[in-house]
């Protein structure tokens, strides 16, 4: 039997799509290793959306070739793959296999061509139309957590984003398919699902079916709605676009306690400015609307966001606006980024004319305020209690466990491993960093 080793790297769709990769795998007669070193096949899972993620594929390969004994075959899949094509022969030695984002259904027969000895082999068609998003008997990154995909791709071609491109336009998957894997998912142990997309609010499915007789404005808060039907103890979503993010999600939210009090709702800027640079189709008093009706609902939603500092054109007075936003909002997290122009993107023509220095200087300001916020909304948390999905041992403390709280919150406490898989209660304690500390509480 031969062994395959998969590695991936960027977003949940792509933990997602190696999931289906390593099932329709271990279902075609291959074995997948958690030993790469004893693997006759590597396959690498791409991100392309930051430099950085892209950069680890070129040492990877290297790393591969030529520091493993046994030389297995390499095969590069997702979004540098689809961007790329065959252009990657050229620029990385050592590849025997390109698979696009829409390809990986095929994965399993195009690992037998390159086993037989096939060259060059290239792969960026589209997906089967039978293409299986809801694999029963999976092979899952978690036992009791699952990436759910409702929506691929994007529309929005925000400017400095790949995307768009990597991933192709918007497709919504069929609500009667998603509500049928998450009850078959509860009845397999799974405790959580992420309904993922890269824009899951823009979810539209060509029928109604499986949406009969839910309310909601928009599809995708009747989706929400159907899926909390479903029973499952907790479902969180994302990402969120904050053009289509109605306020009938929030609705939803309050309505059904396992809708989990969390919103991950991407900002990017604080000045209108460069959102409109950005492409991005809100501005900062549609954003601060949002934020307030999310603010106002009884739940206590934890909010995250992810924001670019130094975008083409971006002023001193421009990243001020940001600094104002990001206070006001008062996330619970905050992904902060320095720009850095994507080939392939609109924004990739715009000067990119903010200094290194000043984009570093910015990313600690705007850091720095974020770290006064972060603690000042965990602080909140202490004395209270907590349910806490146990998901594995705490990497530091062998005596620890650690799981997520519904508003998305890391939580480790002292408890037996026997406990993983469990939703157990937590009187949080002591908040470190980006997590939170307490101990198991019985009488709650
Ligand atoms: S909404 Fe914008 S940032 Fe998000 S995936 Fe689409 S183009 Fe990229």
């Amino acid at each position: 039997m031969k062994k395959v080793y998969l590695e991936t790297f960027g977003c949940q769709m792509n933990v997602s799509d190696s999931e289906r990769v390593a099932t329709s795998l271990a279902k075609n007669g291959f074995e997948i290793t958690p030993v790469e070193t004893e693997a006759d096949v590597v396959l690498i899972n791409t991100c392309s959306v930051r430099e950085k993620a892209e950069q680890k594929l070129y040492t990877r390969v290297g790393e591969i070739r030529n520091s493993f004994e046994k030389k297995p075959l390499v095969g590069v899949l997702g979004c540098v793959a689809q961007l790329e094509g065959e252009t990657l022969f050229d620029k990385i030695e050592g590849i025997d296999a390109i698979v696009g984002t829409k390809a990986v259904g095929r994965i399993s027969h195009i690992i037998d061509r390159v086993l037989d000895g096939e060259d060059g082999i290239v792969d960026l068609g589209e997906r089967e139309k039978e293409y299986d998003w809801t694999v029963s008997d999976p092979q899952r990154h978690s036992p009791f957590v699952a990436f759910v995909p409702i929506i691929e791709g994007c529309n929005k071609f925000c400017t400095y984003c790949i995307v768009p491109f990597s991933r192709g336009r918007e497709v919504s998957l069929p609500a009667s398919e998603i509500i049928r894997s998450i009850l078959e998912m509860r009845r397999s142990g799974i405790k959580e699902v992420h309904l993922i997309g890269q824009n899951v609010n823009s979810y539209r499915p060509t029928t109604d079916s499986g949406l009969e007789g839910f309310h909601g404005k928009t599809p995708f808060s009747r989706l929400l709605r159907a899926v909390a039907a479903t029973g499952v103890e907790r479902v969180k979503f994302n990402t969120s676009f904050p053009r289509d993010f109605r306020s009938d999600i929030v609705d939803a939210i309050n309505e059904h306690e396992n809708l989990c009090n969390w919103v991950h709702l991407p900002v990017q800027s604080g000045s209108d400015r460069i959102l409109r640079s950005m492409k991005r189709g809100h501005t900062v008093e549609s954003y601060r609307r949002k934020i307030d009706y999310i603010r106002a609902s009884p739940r206590d939603i934890s909010i995250t966001t992810d924001i670019i500092v130094g975008f083409p054109g971006e002023t001193d007075a421009d990243f001020d606006e940001t600094m104002r936003l990001a206070e006001y909002a008062g996330y619970d997290q905050a992904y902060i980024f320095k720009y850095s122009p994507r080939p392939g993107t609109p924004a990739f023509d715009m000067a990119d004319d903010v200094a290194p220095e000043v984009k570093t200087r910015r990313f600690r300001e705007l850091e720095t305020v974020q770290r006064r916020t972060q603690n000042r909304r965990l602080e909140r948390y202490i004395g209270r209690v907590l349910d806490v999905l146990v998901e594995r041992p705490a990497t530091r403390h062998s005596e620890q466990v650690s799981g997520h709280s519904p508003c998305h919150k890391v939580v480790n406490f002292a408890g037996p491993r026997e406990m993983i898989g469990q939703i157990v209660k937590v009187r949080i304690s002591e908040i470190r960093s980006n997590s939170l500390f307490g101990t198991l509480d019985r009488t709650a």
